[in-house]
């Protein structure tokens, strides 16, 4: 051992549990305390606020060599983090897809940290509860109970893995030994051009490249031209392509449009394709009796991406993949490891370690949180609640179809309203105008704290963009939002 080493041998024992853990209990009953008013209040307060300028400076500290304490700390939590978050545990939060949380996942989330498990291949009780939570969800999406899947980060790690095992089983070789340098034909995706961008990211992650994916237009509803498809399927063949998979959408980031699955599932067994499908969203409404129809050909994909931490509610972060078939699964990310195999008792005597399903091996036990959430709840409330959203969405349209200076901008299938402010005359204006003039309408709808939609564009049309995955919303908080989006046009207008 060298001199300096030897030299710490003598030093104080520290750890970094409290000192005085009575005053450590106090000031979590504190946190908890204030934390709970701060779900209660959420409606009384605006959805989203600008950080100060003073704020953010003090937010941008040093690198702190000596520790402050946690009252300190939680203090300036209280004071300068948690008042301009996102918002989207508010009732009127409708930008992107975002999830509002729940109270009794903050529960979860403060049990699973106290365990501070890690899942990744040893834990028994983290893999038995992800192991029940894959399997509801696969008995929810019709899908074979023979199948399996892996809690991941989101959506966007859950096209991953999806897509990880697509091209591994479909690729005609070992891609995993020999990587795409041994590919004799370009391996080659298919989605139509509404699908998300994480599937861009994906494609370009696995070494696949974007050129890979080919994007087929779109009909009126936005849902892909699937004889368009089936054109490029065979004319990539002819020109020496190797076509591995098809994406379908359940539910589109956009406008929430979904995809005939049952005709890409069918094409897909034609072309010997592998069928993925992104229901990060959309997939949940196949838990409302009522909306599930919708979704007929879910249950023939061989594997589906989602999210819990969106239309499930469950605190961020948390998607899923699954499959229909665990060899596919495993192939794509089983490597072995001598310092990760399993033996026949004690902590390592677990079967089928998580680590082999995924990309990450150390992780949240994620399960623990998603598992309560769905318990407590149940899975018809869920549905029910993703039903009321539907409702509310089409009660929205309603509002805009009556209202003549405003437009709707896509049909509303599911959750997402698409609209605009079209003022009088508005007909001839230049699309610039009319896009300046409503991002200028959300921008301030935002800064006065009123409603936070988000914006997209539509065949060269900006959108205001209103995607409910919310369970605190109430049909007031649409004619609320309505009346205001009404009057910030007219301000608008007036001062152009
Ligand atoms: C949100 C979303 C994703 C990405 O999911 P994350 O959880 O944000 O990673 C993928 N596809 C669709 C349709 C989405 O809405």
């Amino acid at each position: 051992m060298d001199e300096v080493l030897r030299a710490g041998v003598g030093m104080p024992e520290e750890t970094l549990d409290p000192r005085d853990w009575q005053q450590f209990r106090a000031l979590f009953h504190r946190a908890l305390d204030e934390m709970v008013d701060h779900l209660i209040s959420v409606r009384k307060r605006p959805v989203w606020r600008q950080m100060p300028a003073a704020v953010r400076k003090e937010l941008q500290s040093g690198s702190p060599m000596e520790g402050s304490g946690l009252e300190k700390v939680y203090e300036e939590f209280h004071r300068c983090i948690k008042p301009y978050a996102l918002g989207n545990i508010h009732p009127r939060f409708w930008g992107w897809v975002t999830g509002t949380g729940t109270a009794g996942g903050m529960l979860a989330e403060m049990l699973k940290a106290g365990l501070n498990s890690n899942p990744a291949a040893f834990d028994e009780v983290g893999r038995l509860l992800e192991q029940q939570v894959v399997s509801w969800f696969l008995e929810a999406f019709g899908l074979p109970p023979t199948g399996s899947g892996i809690l991941v980060s989101g959506g966007s790690v859950a096209n991953l893995v999806g897509l990880a095992a697509a091209r591994d089983a479909k690729a005609g070789f070992d891609v995993g030994r020999h990587g795409l340098t041994g590919a004799p034909r370009r391996l080659t995706l298919y989605a139509s051009v509404e699908t998300h961008s994480s599937v861009d990211k994906v494609v370009q992650v696995l070494g696949l490249g974007r050129e890979s994916l080919r994007k087929i237009p779109v009909d009126g509803e936005y849902r892909i031209l699937v004889d368009d498809l089936r054109r490029v399927i065979r004319a990539d063949r002819a020109a020496g392509r190797r076509p591995f998979a098809v994406v379908g959408n359940a539910g589109t980031v956009n406008t929430a449009a979904i995809d005939d699955l049952p005709a890409l599932a069918e094409l897909c067994v034609q072309e010997d394709l592998w069928f993925h499908v992104d229901g990060a969203f959309g997939a949940v409404a196949a838990l409302s009796p009522d909306l599930k129809p919708r979704l007929a050909g879910l249950d023939r994909a061989d594997s589906l991406a989602f999210d819990f931490h969106k239309w499930l509610h469950v605190p961020y972060n948390a998607g899923c993949t699954l499959l229909r078939d665990e060899e596919a699964h495993r192939a794509a990310f089983a490597v072995p490891a001598s310092y990760l195999s399993t033996v026949e008792r004690g902590v390592a005597g677990q079967p089928r370690p998580a680590h082999q399903l995924g990309l990450e091996l150390s992780r949240e036990a994620k399960a623990i949180t998603v598992w309560m959430s769905v318990r407590e709840h149940g899975l018809a409330k869920l549905g029910r609640l993703a039903r009321r959203n539907v409702d509310q969405a089409l009660y929205l349209a309603e509002l805009v179809a009556r209202e003549p200076l405003l437009e709707l901008l896509a049909p509303v299938t599911l959750n997402i309203v698409c609209l605009r402010y079209l003022p009088e005359g508005g007909e001839s204006w230049p699309v610039e105008n009319l896009n300046a003039l409503n991002l200028e309408i959300l921008m301030r709808l935002q800064e006065q704290g009123i409603a936070v939609p988000s914006h997209t564009v539509l065949d060269g049309r900006v959108a205001i963009r209103i995607c409910i995955t919310n369970h605190r919303s109430r049909l007031e908080d649409f004619d609320r939002t309505v009346a205001a989006i009404l009057e910030i046009g007219g301000q608008v207008r007036e001062g152009l």
